[in-house]
Order: structure tokens, then C-alpha cells, then sequence
């Protein structure tokens, strides 16, 4: 099979990940060509391939160019990482402008430096994509089972339950506990993070990842994206579902629980704030978030 890969507005984390595999990509590579990868091999133009992995969010025009050539030449896409599936940390750029963004970059802009897009999306809002490997970057024992599967024309793994079902941490009811962070306090070892008060999203994020985070004492951050429930049913939410969690084991009002939380909107939306299903969803707020930075009146975001 012949294989492509490209890194659009990212970090190149997701190839490391990739890479990461060490000899287990021996086999993978067996039944792989690697035609076309600007991080990986010097060839200048993609052609026909069977496989394009897709890492990172188009930031500027060159990235949609280069991203609908591959899809032209290609008969499967994977949208590799939380950049390339939801937005990701470039979705982060939609809380500001792009002239506040290129005054914190640089001291003085370059002339040659190619212009932002003024709002950044997943690349399903450009070109239609087959499969998602969500993750920041994804666990590379996620990334080897992916492309074993797809390498043999079969589907990839479908990771379902959240990051608690994966985490050994032992959930309890408490009295109210101040919302704290791992800067402030220690966390218990064995105790549920969100039972000590630390935000932690691993009851509405997907699993796969083997709850690395939480287990070393560090709430998860939600990179993987939200759960099933959370994209598919109107009644759930990350927002929401947080919500009613806190409330839950620290015996309090959601209304409450919903203002303290509402403040750490950045923690809630890290990797999916500039994705469309949140974007949609209105118990979350997400689209209050964009509007409230640069939203012309009456455009659509
Ligand atoms: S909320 Fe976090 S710490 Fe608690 S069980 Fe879930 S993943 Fe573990
Ligand atoms: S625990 Fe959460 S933030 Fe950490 S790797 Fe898993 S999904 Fe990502």
C-alpha cells in the first residue's frame, strides 16, 4: 500500500508519536510505501496513495492547498491528532485575532510570513475525511493498532468508554471541596482527582490513552476529545456533563458548580474549541467564547 503523510498547522508531535513505534514499525513498513512526507522523506509532490495521514489545522492558505491535493490523490484519509480531528492547540488561535496573534509572535512581523486564515477548523471543514485518530499526540500503541488495521483493509479500533474506565483512581462523595490545582496541592495518590477538586475531564474524554495522566497524578486535560455521548447526544456535554459530575460527588448545586467551572472554559475546550460539534452544541458556550473575540456581525462561524 502507499502511504503518505502531511503535517499542516502543528507542532509535528503526532509524527514524533508516529516515529515513536521505534521496531514496530517494522512491519508496518513492510506492508507500507512511503511515498510522500515532507517531515520524513524528500519528495516534493504527492502522488496517487492509498493511505494519507493528515497531521495538524490548516492555518494558512498554503495548508488548505496542500491538504486538497492529498485528498485528490488519495483513497483514505486519517486525520491523525486532536490538531488534524478537532482543532487541537491550533484551534486555540479562535480566541484571538490574527493581528493579537502576530504581535505576540513576533517583535515585528516579517513581510514574507504567509498570512493567517482568520479562523482555524479541523480538516473535515476542507476535505472529506475517513478515519480519526484523536490525541495529543495519540498514544503510538493507538497509532500501530490504527495502522495495522488500515494496512489490512480492516477498521481501526473504536475506543468508546472514557478515561475513567481506564483509570485506577478510586471515585468518592465528599463535602464540598475548593476547585485546586496540582500547582497548589498534591494530589492524593489513589483518589479520584474531580472527588479532590481538580478538574479533571476523564469522564467525558475518550479512552485508549490507558489513563497515562491521571495515573501519574495529573487530570486529564482531554486530549483524546470528547466521548461518544458528548459528540452524538444533545443532552451531554463536556461543560455539562462536568458539571453535573462535580456536583455529583461533592454534594453540590449544579448552578453553582456551573459558574466556578465556566471560569476555566480554556481548560474545559483546550483540544475541541475550535471543533464543530462543540461549536453547536449551546449548553456549552463554545460559540459565546468566538463570538466574543472577533465575530463580524451576522457571519457564521
Ligand atoms: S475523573 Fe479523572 S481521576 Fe477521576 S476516575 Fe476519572 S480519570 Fe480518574
Ligand atoms: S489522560 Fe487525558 S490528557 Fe492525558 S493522554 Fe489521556 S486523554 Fe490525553
Amino acid at each position: 500500500m502507499k502511504v503518505s503523510t502531511l503535517c499542516l498547522g502543528s507542532c509535528t508531535g503526532c509524527h514524533i508519536s508516529l516515529l515513536g513505534l521505534g521496531e514496530d514499525l517494522l512491519p508496518i513498513l513492510s506492508t507500507a510505501e512511503l511515498i510522500y512526507s515532507p517531515v520524513l522523506v524528500d519528495v516534493k509532490k504527492p502522488g496517487p496513495t492509498d493511505l494519507a495521514i493528515v497531521e495538524g489545522a490548516p492555518r494558512n492558505e498554503e495548508d488548505v492547498e496542500r491538504l486538497g491535493k492529498l485528498r485528490e490523490k488519495a483513497k483514505t484519509v486519517l486525520a491523525l491528532g486532536s490538531c488534524a480531528s478537532m482543532g487541537g492547540i491550533t484551534g486555540l488561535g479562535n480566541v484571538a485575532s490574527r493581528e493579537e496573534i502576530k504581535a505576540e509572535a513576533y517583535e515585528e512581523p516579517d513581510k514574507d510570513t504567509p498570512e493567517l486564515r482568520k479562523r482555524v477548523y479541523p480538516i473535515d471543514h476542507y476535505v472529506e475525511v475517513d478515519w480519526y485518530l484523536t490525541g495529543c499526540p495519540p498514544p503510538k500503541k493507538i497509532i500501530g493498532e490504527a495502522l495495522t488495521a488500515l494496512l489490512a483493509g480492516k477498521e481501526p479500533p473504536h475506543y468508546e468508554l472514557p478515561v475513567c474506565a481506564e483509570c485506577e483512581r478510586r471515585a468518592e462523595l465528599h463535602i464540598y471541596e475548593d476547585l485546586v490545582r496540582t500547582i497548589e496541592k498534591t494530589p492524593d495518590a489513589e483518589e479520584c482527582l474531580l472527588s479532590q477538586g481538580y478538574i479533571c475531564l476523564g469522564s467525558v474524554t475518550r479512552g485508549g490513552c490507558d489513563a497515562n495522566c491521571t495515573t501519574a497524578g495529573v487530570p486529564c486535560l482531554g486530549c483524546r476529545g470528547p466521548v461518544d455521548r458528548v459528540i452524538t447526544e444533545p443532552g451531554h456535554g463536556i461543560f455539562r456533563d462536568l458539571v453535573r459530575r462535580r456536583a455529583h460527588l461533592l454534594g453540590l448545586d449544579e448552578k453553582e458548580v456551573e459558574d466556578e467551572v465556566y471560569d476555566l472554559v480554556h481548560t474545559l475546550y483546550t483540544f475541541t474549541l475550535s471543533s464543530q460539534v462543540m461549536r453547536l452544541k449551546q449548553s456549552e458556550r463554545v460559540a459565546d467564547e468566538i463570538y466574543r473575540v472577533h465575530l463580524e456581525p451576522g457571519e457564521a462561524i
